[in-house]
């Protein structure tokens, strides 16, 4: 049982859940299996328990200024800070050709925005050579962007924050607005979260150049899972999906850096 403390974002059910498991599983000292909603996940920590696992429960809705500063002070005082941080929560938006604004801007907040209020409370308090993993998609890959001018914004070495939140600002207006043009991504499905993982990608970059402590950020992408997200489709399970993600949490060198990782534990070039 190592002392590591972790924490795993909207981890009751799904990829987060099974994550929570194997780092469980893998005796990691405490794993915080956090929810939204507190019953859901209170009965996610139970069913676990039933499996003889220990994780620990906390309130996290990673929307939520004050929900994330609570649980940030909780670890900070019962465990001087933490050491893994698993950024899994995520919504994909109901409407699949259609690319309706309020549905746009709720992807793009939980997505994409919420990553600046985790970093805000949470990175302070990460410990020397912590890891955090940013759960993207195949679907945030650059390569679902055609639009040459923010391609080549987002893409550049010296990438800032700024960058991304004006390609973000761009779209929603463009959704707002109606002046989307479809020759500006590769595929228009599910548009919404393509951008918003497109952009969680670039974050991870700018977050691994600026961050010290020799902390690992990396974005993954954890296949195509079977989950109430895909509606119960795809070609892995769950089980078979955290093996990457506890890989870069635990097993990987800690100079693996800035990366976008595929499920299989390769490398796949981002920009
Ligand atoms: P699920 O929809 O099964 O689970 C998503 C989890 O995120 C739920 O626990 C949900 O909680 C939680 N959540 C949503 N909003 C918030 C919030 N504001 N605060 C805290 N938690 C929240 O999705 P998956 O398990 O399939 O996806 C996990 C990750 O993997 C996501 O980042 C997803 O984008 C990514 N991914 C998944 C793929 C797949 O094939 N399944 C493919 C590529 C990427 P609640 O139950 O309360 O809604």
């Amino acid at each position: 049982m190592s002392d590591k403390v972790a924490v795993v974002t909207g981890a009751n059910k799904g990829i987060g859940y099974g994550i929570v498991k194997e780092l469980c599983r893998r005796g990691v000292g405490t794993v915080y299996l956090t929810a939204r909603d507190v019953d859901r996940g209170r009965q996610a920590v139970e069913k676990l328990k039933r499996e003889g696992l220990k994780p620990e429960f906390h309130q996290l809705d990673v929307t939520v200024p004050i929900s994330v500063e609570k649980f940030a002070n909780h670890l900070k005082q019962k465990h001087g800070g933490f050491d893994i941080l698993i950024n899994n929560a995520a919504i994909i938006q109901k409407t699949i050709t259609k690319t309706i604004y309020e549905e746009a801007k709720n992807v793009i907040e939980v997505n994409y925005r919420s990553l600046f209020i985790i970093e805000k409370y949470m990175f302070p308090i990460l410990k020397q050579n912590a890891r955090v993993i940013n759960v993207s998609s195949d679907l945030g890959h650059i390569s679902n962007l055609k639009n040459s001018y923010w391609v080549n914004r987002l893409t550049k070495v010296d990438v800032e924050v700024q960058d991304i939140d004006d390609f973000v600002d761009w779209f929603l207006s463009s959704v707002k607005n109606g002046t989307l043009k479809e020759e500006d991504f590769a595929v228009t499905a599910y548009l919404s979260y393509r951008m918003s993982k497109v952009a969680v990608c670039a974050l991870t970059r700018v977050q691994c150049r600026k961050i010290d402590r020799n902390i690992a950020i990396n974005s993954l992408h954890p296949g195509f899972v079977k989950t109430d997200m895909t509606q119960n489709n795809g070609f892995m399970t769950v089980d078979q999906s955290c093996k990457t993600p506890v890989y870069l949490a635990l097993d990987c060198d800690q100079s693996l850096k800035g990366k976008f990782i595929w499920y299989d534990k390769s490398e796949n070039d981002w920009t």
